[in-house]
């Protein structure tokens, strides 16, 4: 059994994901002038809902709340506030999953009481309804029980930042030294996904790279 309940997702279920999101704006009635996509994990959902729903016009919004590997790290807060005029125009806010839902709720308050819109919707491709504060306008799949979704956007940061955790984890039982093979086959089990050799080798790659791991003879000497 994994450690972490984790999804492995793949770019055509993003595009699945997304075309019905938009088959769903639409069925509603709504029709949005303008999407917001919140970054960095509204990006890609926001930029195919604009093809799918024919709408020209993208802005974004940066909201930090999660840090590293699947941990809440800092309160959600617009990182570069600016100012847009909105009046007369009708949002579609757009996220990759709400979780707890705060950075969907720092975004819309923020829009709203800045740039003043007529009307703003939110659509996400997913919604776990077991924690988030809100619930979406638009979604595609209900999530019950929580599960971290591995979107190929994120693969090399959740690699590193899951490799990063293993390690610290199994320090504390004193192993401090590791092989490429057993931290693949570590990474395998603990998150139950295989996200290829590609990803583990840039993983490794970053924790050389930022002090985390030190290679010696074919060898992984973690470095505290
Ligand atoms: P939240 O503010 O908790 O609703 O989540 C903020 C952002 O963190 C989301 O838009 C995602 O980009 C990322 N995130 C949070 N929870 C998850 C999850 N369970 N799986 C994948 N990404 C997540």
């Amino acid at each position: 059994m994994p450690r972490v309940n984790t999804k492995l997702v793949c770019w055509e279920e993003v595009v699945d994901w997304c075309r019905k999101l938009a088959e769903a704006v639409e069925a509603s009635g709504f029709k949005p002038d303008l999407i917001v996509s919140i970054a960095r994990g509204g990006y890609i959902p926001a930029r195919l809902l604009c093809d799918f729903l024919d709408v020209h016009d993208l802005v974004s919004l940066q909201v930090l709340h999660w840090g590293k590997a699947a941990e809440i790290t800092a309160v959600a807060h617009v990182k570069y506030p600016y100012d847009l005029n909105l009046s007369g125009k009708r949002v579609l806010l757009v996220d990759d999953i709400l979780d707890t839902g705060d950075s969907v709720i720092v975004a819309r308050d923020y829009i709203l009481s800045r740039w003043k819109p007529a009307e703003l919707k939110i659509a996400a491709m997913q919604w776990i309804s077991s924690v988030a504060k809100i619930k979406p306008d638009f979604y595609v799949e209900e999530v019950k029980d929580w599960i971290w979704y591995q979107y190929p956007w994120t693969r090399a940061e959740d690699t590193t930042n899951f490799f990063e955790k293993i390690i610290s984890e199994r320090v504390k039982e004193q192993k401090s030294e590791w092989s490429y093979e057993e931290l693949v086959n570590e990474f395998k089990e603990w998150y139950g996904i295989d996200v290829g050799d590609s990803y583990y080798k840039l993983a490794v790659k970053r924790l050389k790279k930022n002090g985390k791991l030190e290679e010696k003879e074919g060898r992984y000497r973690v470095r505290y």
